[in-house]
């Protein structure tokens, strides 16, 4: 099967629920995934090996991993924190791991109580050891765009960040605008720094947020550029915790329409997707906050 022209990679059962408030059982996040396996997405992240008590939503990582029904030619990927993390992941018998740090130092101490430097040092046998077992390895430069607690962020910083990450060995930098404040200019600045260090555009993912309605317009000034990967939440779920009331990840079903109408190929199912969102937003006891999902397809 030939690749497709844009890969969605769907960030929901990860970082969309554990945003999420309200419980979701292991039954209704298996078949969330499942869903969106038939939907033709190909990269699912399914869930994150932190500390239980870290993350309550997702603290059924274990056993949602052993119960996880792999679909061939689906990646699911998987957050790993450390060593003990990287434990897990082995029993787990995952292929495909997520490390997740920021373009700032406060945006790191505050998520995941390291500085970028502590966090990178962390990551290094993670990294060679997953390298050495021929994992796939994504590197999340978080606030990449804007920091909660910094404002505006460097694409110095981001830069830095991300040799790094290439560095380890990982295979896929996740560009993230955390808090959901960049615009098509900010992703053209961050785009030409990461260039001119060298960095090939086929190693970028872009993460966008729809916080402030920017999302699809940053997806195609990224594809300009030529980007061909891209984060979203099946129902845009999660949301950030600095933007309270407002839209979060992106959503599939907006990102896939927009693909579509541009006759861009996923090999994603938009209707398909639309029954997972649907299904997520029910066990959430929430309308999907895209606005494909609230309006419908077409035609
Ligand atoms: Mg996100």
């Amino acid at each position: 099967m030939s690749q497709p022209e844009v890969t969605v990679y769907e960030v929901g059962p990860r970082d969309g629920l554990q945003a999420e408030a309200t419980p979701v059982p292991l039954e209704a996040k298996l078949r969330y995934i499942e869903l969106l396996g038939q939907a033709g997405l190909r990269a699912i992240e399914a869930t994150s090996l932190v500390r239980p008590d870290a993350i309550p939503q997702l603290a059924d990582a274990d056993e949602l991993l052993s119960r996880l029904s792999r679909r061939p030619g689906v990646r699911y990927p998987v957050l790993v924190p450390n060593e003990r993390g990287l434990e897990r992941a082995v029993t787990a018998d995952v292929d495909a791991i997520c490390l997740f740090t920021a373009a700032t130092e406060s945006y790191a101490q505050h998520n995941i109580r390291m500085s970028v430097a502590e966090s990178l040092a962390a990551f290094a046998p993670v990294a060679a050891e997953a390298r050495r077992r021929g994992w796939w390895i994504r590197g999340y430069v978080s606030a990449a765009f804007g920091c909660p607690y910094e404002g505006e962020v460097d694409a110095g910083a981001v830069v830095r960040v991300a040799e790094a990450l290439l560095a380890l060995g990982v295979d896929e930098l996740a560009i993230s605008d955390t808090v959901g404040v960049a615009a098509p200019a900010d992703v053209g600045r961050v785009m030409t720094a990461l260039a001119g260090a060298g960095i090939v555009v086929d190693t970028l993912a872009f993460h966008f947020h729809d916080t402030r309605g920017t999302g699809l317009a940053n997806v195609l000034a990224a594809m300009e550029r030529g980007a061909r990967t891209f984060d979203a939440a099946a129902g845009g779920t999660g949301g950030s915790p600095y933007a309270p009331g407002a839209a979060g990840n992106l959503a599939t079903e907006d990102l896939v329409y927009l693909l579509d109408r541009q006759g861009v190929r996923t090999d994603v199912s938009l209707d398909a997707v639309l029954a997972a969102s649907r299904f997520i937003s029910e066990q959430l006891g929430k309308e999907p906050s895209s606005k494909v999902g609230r309006a419908g397809p077409w035609p």
